[in-house]
């Protein structure tokens, strides 16, 4: 059975395509969204999802999130005395997610399509593909994100033929894609987008703002503080949502400091990274050669186009309501689910074709020669233009630049910079030429991307035929086979937490939370409670913890309302 897998930077979906068409399948909480937050605890066991998020706050120097923003890098995150790379991380959340599937399948799952952000480039797509070998799956393909969303309009829309832009705003990245359909043929017309902008930075102009307005420093923070006001934040962010105004209490050192923000005040402050969101709108209408007036439809996707933000800035910029039929956050999935479905060659969707593109431009350096006799190196040569339609190969011929040359070296890079140098460096071939005048000897070089997205490079010399194909590695940043194999026995060694007792974790986790935000007569009830719980936990009795669950849990619903209702009052 195959699933698809929604990694998201704040959450994770998982999905099939069963007899009524594509699901979302809900986790071991019976949700359908699994927060991407992992946490460690002392023992070694590992919480993925609600369980992890909760003890962020409790538990900060154990517990990481938005580690998607740190695909294919070598940044390490430190979880209490172990180390773990972002993909580790993401294996986790994947670990989980197969689990619950499995669960909900009842049958070995073992084979996933995972969405990626459109504009990820080739060594974040082998991050992610590396991330679901870790966790048992085989990585059958890796899908862009808008592509998967506008599969699940493109069955969901009746329309014979459509143009449509996709705008998917998630947790950390945003992604703008042009389709185009004509019957069951979808075609992608243009991708482009920015990594680095999401939700997470609409709620960070929020806690700027709680800063500001109070005269607060951030280095006056410490760090669970800081974890702290962000998620007040996160949460002050949601209420904008069901109001024009809303508010926050939060507590730094001794001070209690309460603040109301308004729609229009926060609309300000959120300029400049709209103004960012513009940039690749316009970009993808270019290179697709569309006019924003031919465009049919817009489609929002991803957690944050909810921001009432947002919504207002693409319903102006695209003079009309967007649509939003299927929920924002599955989006994506139930399109990953069909695309399981298109690769089984199922009888629903086999007329369904489609075509992708490159996201990005894909090319050389070159040393080029100006006005006579000035030779200038580091010029870059694109070989395979951005949204070129994909699988594609094209070969290009380079000539020695010097005399008695031995050698070529060819770099191989990512970018749409005119210098080589501001591009990125994807990986590099050298290729021995016997020594003659410059320009006698030539080299062929291909590029192969592939329908995952995937570079491969061939380097053929032309005179003695010798012939070199890259897989593309950044040097330093990637495991070697043995390395790989030992850290992945270490990473199977730690345990995810058992399915069947996450809710009991989840309560004790989310009542210690509770605990640290509450104050008074409040906080003793809460650990009360707790201790209680514990100590039926203790006995292993199946009724009693259920009971006690039960009570724990309405108790704590009632406490946290209670805490809202309190600072909405004030
Ligand atoms: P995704 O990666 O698609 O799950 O999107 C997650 C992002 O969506 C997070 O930054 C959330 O804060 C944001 N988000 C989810 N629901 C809402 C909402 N009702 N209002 C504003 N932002 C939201």
């Amino acid at each position: 059975m195959k699933i698809g897998i929604d990694l998201g930077t704040t959450n994770s979906l998982v999905s099939c395509y069963g007899e009524a068409g594509p699901r979302i399948i809900p986790n071991r909480l019976g949700e359908n969204l699994t927060p991407s937050v992992v946490s460690i605890d002392e023992e070694g066991t590992v919480y993925v999802g609600r369980t992890a998020q909760e003890r962020c706050v409790t538990h900060p120097e154990t517990t990481a999130t938005l580690f998607k923003r740190s695909m294919g890098t070598d940044k390490e995150f430190q979880l209490g005395n172990k180390t773990f790379r972002a993909e580790e991380l993401s294996s986790f959340v994947l670990r989980a997610l197969k689990e619950d599937a499995e669960s909900f399948l009842g049958c070995p799952v073992t084979e996933a399509i995972i969405s990626v952000p459109a504009y990820f480039n080739d060594i974040q797509r082998k991050a992610t593909k590396k991330a679901g070998e870790l966790a048992g799956l085989h990585v059958e393909r890796i899908i862009n994100e808008p592509t998967a969303a506008a599969i699940a309009y493109g069955l969901h829309d009746r329309e014979e033929h459509t143009k449509f832009l996709i705008f998917d705003l998630g947790g950390g990245t945003f992604d703008i894609s042009v389709l185009e359909k004509y019957g069951t043929i979808m075609e992608v017309r243009a991708i482009a987008g920015d990594n680095f902008i999401g939700g997470e930075d609409f709620t960070k102009v929020l806690y700027g703002m709680m800063l500001h307005k109070n005269n607060i420093k951030e280095e006056d923070l410490s760090q669970k503080e800081l974890l702290r006001l962000l998620r007040q934040a996160e949460q002050c962010k949601l209420g904008f949502s069901k109001s024009n105004e809303s508010a926050v209490k939060f507590t730094v050192g001794e001070t209690t400091y309460e603040t109301c923000f308004s729609l229009a005040e926060y609309e300000e402050n959120c300029q400049l990274l709209l103004a960012k969101i513009r940039k690749p709108i316009e970009r993808s209408l270019k290179d697709a050669n569309v006019r924003l007036s031919d465009i049919d439809e817009i489609v929002l996707v991803g957690g944050a186009t909810r921001l009432p933000v947002v919504r207002s800035f693409a319903a102006r910029i695209f003079g009309r309501i967007p649509s939003a039929d299927i929920d924002p956050d599955e989006t994506v999935a139930v399109g990953a689910a069909i695309q399981c479905a298109m690769k089984e060659r199922k009888e629903e969707v086999r007329e369904i074709v489609l075509t992708e593109v490159c996201p990005f431009t894909l090319g050389t350096s070159v040393v080029t020669q100006r006005m006579g006799d000035l030779i200038e190196g580091g010029h870059f040569m694109p070989i395979i233009e951005r949204n070129t339609v994909i699988p594609v190969s094209r070969t290009e011929t380079f000539c020695t630049a010097a005399n008695q040359q031995r050698k070529i070296n060819v770099e191989i890079l990512q970018g749409e910079s005119r210098m080589a140098k501001n591009n990125l460096l994807l990986g590099e071939v050298t290729v021995p030429v016997p020594p003659r005048p410059a320009g006698e000897e030539s080299i062929d070089v291909t590029y192969t991307y592939d329908i995952n997205s995937i570079l491969e490079v061939q380097v053929k010399v032309n005179s003695t035929g010798v012939s070199r194909k890259v897989i593309i590695q950044k040097e330093g940043s990637q495991l070697t086979e043995e390395e790989a194999r030992r850290r992945m026995e270490e990473l199977n060694y730690l345990k995810i937490h058992p399915r069947d007792q996450e809710e009991n974790k989840l309560l004790l986790a989310r009542g210690e939370r509770l605990y640290e935000e509450a104050t008074g007569e409040l906080r003793q009830e809460i650990d009360f409670l707790i201790s209680d719980f514990e100590a039926v936990l203790k006995k292993q009795d199946k009724g009693k913890i259920e009971q006690k669950a039960k009570e724990v849990k309405e108790a704590l619903d009632e406490m946290e309302r209670a805490m809202e209702e309190e600072l909405l009052d004030f």
